[in-house]
């Protein structure tokens, strides 16, 4: 699938999953970096400390806040990343389906 329709998609469950949340439903959960799609992802909440196998896909400044499927307000986040089923990620975690934010 191309990026730019895997990032459409994603964003558009993001956004429905946005939505829920500002009718006043329960404030999305933060993702743990030690469930295992985290672990699959390499997601760290913090960019600056990778996990040593995932360093080498890290790009110079890409974090959560500057990626293309990231719904946070605030680059700062947390916001909801669609790929963590609308959890929360940090604005300075990252993981490797990183996208650059157009
Ligand atoms: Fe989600 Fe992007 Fe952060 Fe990965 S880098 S957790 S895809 S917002």
């Amino acid at each position: 699938m191309p990026a730019s329709r895997r990032v459409f998609l994603m964003s558009a469950a993001a956004i429905g999953q946005a939505a829920l949340l500002e009718r006043g439903h329960a404030a999305a959960p933060v993702v743990d970096p030690s469930d295992p799609q985290a672990n699959a992802l390499g997601y760290t909440p913090d960019a600056s400390m990778l996990p040593g196998p995932f360093a080498p896909r890290h790009a110079d400044g890409a974090h959560c806040g500057n990626c293309a499927l990231f719904q946070g307000k605030s680059a700062e986040g947390p916001g909801p990343c669609p790929l963590f089923g609308g959890k929360t990620v940090q604005g300075k975690g990252w993981c490797s389906s990183w996208v650059a934010k157009e």
